[in-house]
């Protein structure tokens, strides 16, 4: 299979946008393919995507097609914004290996009722597409499904990655995938905002700067219905009424719908029973704009990210007791895999035997007794709180958790967790990429000198030879550019996360200071 593409710098230094080469996808059946459609225009919305697909696949596609038939004959098809040479440095700065930027003829389609257009279309099913957009927009859904099914099948990615921005989309596009039995995963990435709260989007370009202040309501009047729910609102016709009183105050903007649907089938629900969909489109001037947010009945999570030896572990066991909340302990899920691979005689570079191993086996985790674990870790109905924290699996779980097997794995799992809320979890990206939607999101930072005098104390303690403090701040500062920039998992601070310097302070008064936000955040929710 051939694709005309232009690769970036990673796949083929020194090439230039203007020149798009035949590159013979077929070679990367070996790798995994990540593949994120776009229409271009790019932003920080759709860098999250690639970002994404960037972490879970060997090779990454971008495809920028501004899809004739998804629009109305009144859209802004041909004032669509088209930037190629821009989005192409994006992408290049971003790590794509390639962006597929095909012309109609080569998607073998023309404009609607051009003759070219009599192209076989996918329709979903009509329970999917009669609502929210699909009401003003009746044959946008079959547009972008016969397209999207398009790029499925001539890149043939393992992975596909769509915005949460676009929730109808992605509600058909994981049907779609589900019913035609298309052999990938599709990954729900959280809408990216602005600051003020605007959900980014290509045609936020249209809109002027008071236009822009008056599109940042879009966002309060759902935070509104968010802050109902929160206090126990149930029903759609309240949470809707919210929205809608919101959304009167601004004189520019005209509504086109607010609904309450069921996230996955679409369907209108009456009481938000465990989650629903909270959808608005309205226009401002000639702009249309969307957003929803997922209304959740679960009970809150609270993310802890930082560097290594800030404290993470400690300050979410104790959050974690202090709150009555479940402490996933991340890192005892990857000792537990390490564990297994080292029972298995699997030697712990050997990605191949490891992903298959993976694949085969379930980390249970269950609720302990045991007030020195928070989760019991079992595989195989063997509980193995203690075999998990000896020296041979110590020495081994960073090399294998560097797989990206194993990591995708634990994440799957203990997003299942989330599901049920009520946990405190620590790590690296857990704000940013395990649990996007946490409720609370820290990132506990302490200077490099500090964590050099604690470690030192840690060895003191534990009998350990001494060790400078220079050279523990040495190896600190290279394990931070490491956590930082290492290709699995790398350090990241989420936008929306508190930052919280722990130099100078005790493990209780830091406990104290999260519960403390976490109160209030709550009682803001
Ligand atoms: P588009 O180029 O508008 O067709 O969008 C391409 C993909 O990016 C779709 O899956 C969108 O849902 C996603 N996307 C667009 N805006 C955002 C955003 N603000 N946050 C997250 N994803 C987004």
């Amino acid at each position: 299979m051939a694709l005309r593409c232009y690769l970036t710098q990673r796949r083929k230094p020194n090439c230039v946008v203007d020149k798009p080469i035949t590159w013979d996808i077929s070679n990367l059946s070996y790798t995994t393919v990540g593949l994120v459609p776009t229409m271009g225009a790019l932003h920080r919305g759709h860098l999250s995507l690639i970002h994404r697909a960037c972490e879970e696949n060997h090779t990454v596609i971008v495809s920028i097609f501004v899809n004739p038939l998804q629009f109305g004959p009144d859209e802004d098809y041909y004032n669509y914004p088209r930037i190629l040479e821009q989005d192409y440095q994006f992408c290049r700065q971003a790590g794509v290996d390639a962006v597929f930027v095909p012309t109609s003829k080569e998607m073998g389609i023309g404009l609607k009722n051009s003759a070219e257009s009599s192209v076989i279309q996918v329709i979903p099913p009509h329970i999917m597409t009669s609502v929210l957009c699909g009401r003003s927009r009746p044959s946008h859904f079959q547009g972008v499904a016969t397209i999207v099914i398009k790029l499925f099948n001539l890149v043939q990615p393992e992975r596909v990655y769509f915005g949460q921005k676009d929730g109808q989309q992605l509600a058909i596009i994981r049907k779609l995938v589900a019913d035609l039995n298309f052999p990938m995963e599709v990954i729900a990435c959280p809408t990216v905002r602005e600051i003020s709260g605007l959900a980014l989007s290509s045609r936020n370009n249209y809109l002027t700067g008071d236009q822009i202040q008056q599109a940042n309501g879009l966002y309060r009047a759902l935070i509104k219905a968010k802050e109902g729910f929160g206090s126990g609102l149930r029903r759609s016709k309240t949470l809707i009424a919210l929205v809608r009183k919101e959304l009167a105050q601004i004189s520019s903007l005209s509504v086109e719908y607010i609904e309450l649907v069921e996230p996955n089938t679409l369907m209108p629900i009456d009481i938000v029973e465990d989650e629903g969909m909270l959808a608005i489109a309205a226009h401002i001037g000639n702009t249309r704009l969307i957003d929803n947010i997922i209304l959740r009945n679960r009970q809150p999570i609270i993310a802890i990210d930082g560097p290594a030896g800030a404290g993470k572990s400690t300050v979410a066991h104790q959050v974690a007791a202090k709150l009555k909340l479940v402490y996933l302990d991340t890192g005892a899920m990857y000792r537990a895999i390490t564990w297994l691979v080292l029972q298995h005689g699997i030697k712990v570079d050997d990605e191949c035997a490891i992903a298959e191993l993976v694949s085969h086996y379930c980390i249970e985790l269950t609720p302990s007794e045991d007030p020195l674990y928070s989760l019991t870790i079992m595989i195989n109905g063997n509980n193995l709180n203690e075999e998990i924290r000896s020296v041979e699996v110590t020495s081994n779980v960073s090399a294998v958790a560097s797989h990206k097997s194993v990591r995708q794995a634990l994440v799957k799992q203990q997003q299942t967790w989330g599901q049920k809320g009520g946990l405190v979890a620590e790590g690296r990206d857990i704000g940013t990429h395990v649990f996007p939607d946490a409720e609370v999101k820290i990132f506990l930072n302490a200077s490099i000198e500090e964590r050099a005098r604690r470690r030192q104390q840690d060895f003191q303690r534990q009998g350990e030879p001494e060790v400078s403090l220079e050279q523990l701040e040495k190896q600190i500062a290279e394990r931070d550019w490491k956590d930082s920039n290492r290709e699995v998992s790398p350090l990241q601070k989420a936008n929306n996360a508190i930052e919280i310097n722990t130099d100078g302070l005790t493990v209780s008064q830091v406990t104290a200071i999260i519960i403390q936000k976490y109160q209030h955040l709550i009682s803001e929710l």
